[in-house]
């Protein structure tokens, strides 16, 4: 068996005085590098088909860019409620509750400082055979408007077949909503070199929620059949983006949320294998496997090359695929989607899990 080993790479100083610490976890031939700054995916490093090892996911060059007020949300732990909330308000026990508007006039992401924006608290954590970190934070109440406290953690393990583990949990001191994520963008080529319209994307999703030109959910679930959304066999990523589909146009590519088929949220006990991808070049794949209702597909639409990552390499359109899992987007306004509230004594728990693999 390859050695697992967690170590801590040392602190950055943000402008605003903020200590971030960075850890890494190793089992060769496989490394994670998560900070407490958003809990953050800061890199992941895979072996091509020939041996030669890339990070696959797209980051920052800098520390304090992740701070500095960009909305690609890279790698990062998404909170308190992922995705987009309509007009930024929902009632809950007959209260209306009016949380930061900070995409237009919706809610994303958990506001204008969601919980990417957060130094989290870490500790390394140890079990045989495995390398992992866990951070936690308690989000204040009142905290973008979301009611009660809520005492969040999220630990990544990696393990030496290549296996990665995201568990998130959650209690509050008052009813609240979470739907939390991740937010890492892959490029199985290798982070800045290109795009990724040319890998093979398959999903377990027989429907998807359609948007409107804000990005919010109709309400309605479309089936995905005869549609550019149909990746149920598998299908290369660039291959419909043309298609003439007003979904696609009003997204610019893809950014739905994909419905997990078989997932009922409130009997999940295991885990559903919900996504893979793959890159032909260099043969490797990523699976997702989750107890999540949904996968927020968001194809890196707004990227425009404008920023650089480490070693100078941009950050073009569709430079990195983000395979979000989670609740349904706006879902305390609809109330067919699954809910997302959390009350005292209850315990928010899920899972996703990314395994990685390499084609001969
Ligand atoms: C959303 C996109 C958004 C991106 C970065 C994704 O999760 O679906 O609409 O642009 O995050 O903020």
């Amino acid at each position: 068996m390859q050695p697992v080993k967690t170590s801590r790479l040392g602190s950055a100083e943000l402008p605003d005085g903020r200590s971030v610490e960075r850890y890494r976890l190793e089992a060769v031939p496989f490394a994670l590098e998560v900070m407490t700054l958003g809990a953050t995916v800061t890199a992941l490093e895979v072996p091509d088909r020939s041996g030669r090892i890339d990070n696959v996911v797209l980051a920052h060059d800098r520390i304090a860019d992740y701070a500095a007020g960009g909305s690609d949300y890279f790698g990062a732990t998404v909170g308190r409620v992922a995705n987009r909330i309509a007009g930024g308000w929902f009632e809950l026990d007959g209260h209306i509750h009016q949380l930061a508007c900070n995409d237009g006039r919706n809610h994303l992401h958990g506001g204008a400082a969601g919980f990417d924006r957060h130094c989290w608290s870490a500790r390394r954590t140890q079990a045989a055979g495995e390398a992992a970190v866990e951070f936690e934070r308690t989000s204040p109440a009142d905290e973008e408007g979301y009611p009660g406290a809520l005492h969040v953690s999220v630990r990544y393990t990696l393990r030496p077949t290549g296996e990665i583990e995201l568990s998130y949990e959650a209690t509050a001191d008052a009813s609240t909503i979470v739907n939390l994520t991740n937010h890492t963008y892959f490029n199985l080529r290798g982070a800045g070199r290109g795009d990724v319209l040319q890998h093979d994307l398959r999903l377990a999703a027989d429907t998807f929620l359609p948007i409107d030109e804000s990005l919010i959910p109709t309400g309605a679930l479309h089936p995905v059949a005869g549609t550019p959304f149909d990746f149920r066999s598998g299908a290369r990523i660039g291959s419909r983006l043309a298609a003439s589909d007003d979904q696609l146009r009003l997204a610019r590519g893809y950014d739905h949320c994909m419905v997990l088929s078989g997932m009922k949220p409130e009997e999940a006990t295991a885990l559903l294998h919900a996504a893979t991808l793959s890159d032909p070049d260099s043969g490797r794949q990523l699976q997702v496997w989750t107890d999540q209702p949904a996968l927020q597909l968001y194809t890196g639409n707004f990227l425009d090359g404008s920023a650089t990552g480490p070693g100078g390499l941009a950050h073009v359109r569709h430079g990195g695929v983000c395979l979000e899992t989670q609740g349904f987007p706006d879902a305390p306004n609809h109330p067919r989607f699954p809910s997302i509230r959390l009350d005292p004594g209850q315990r928010y728990r899920r899972t996703t899990m990314w395994r990685l693999a390499v084609a001969r």
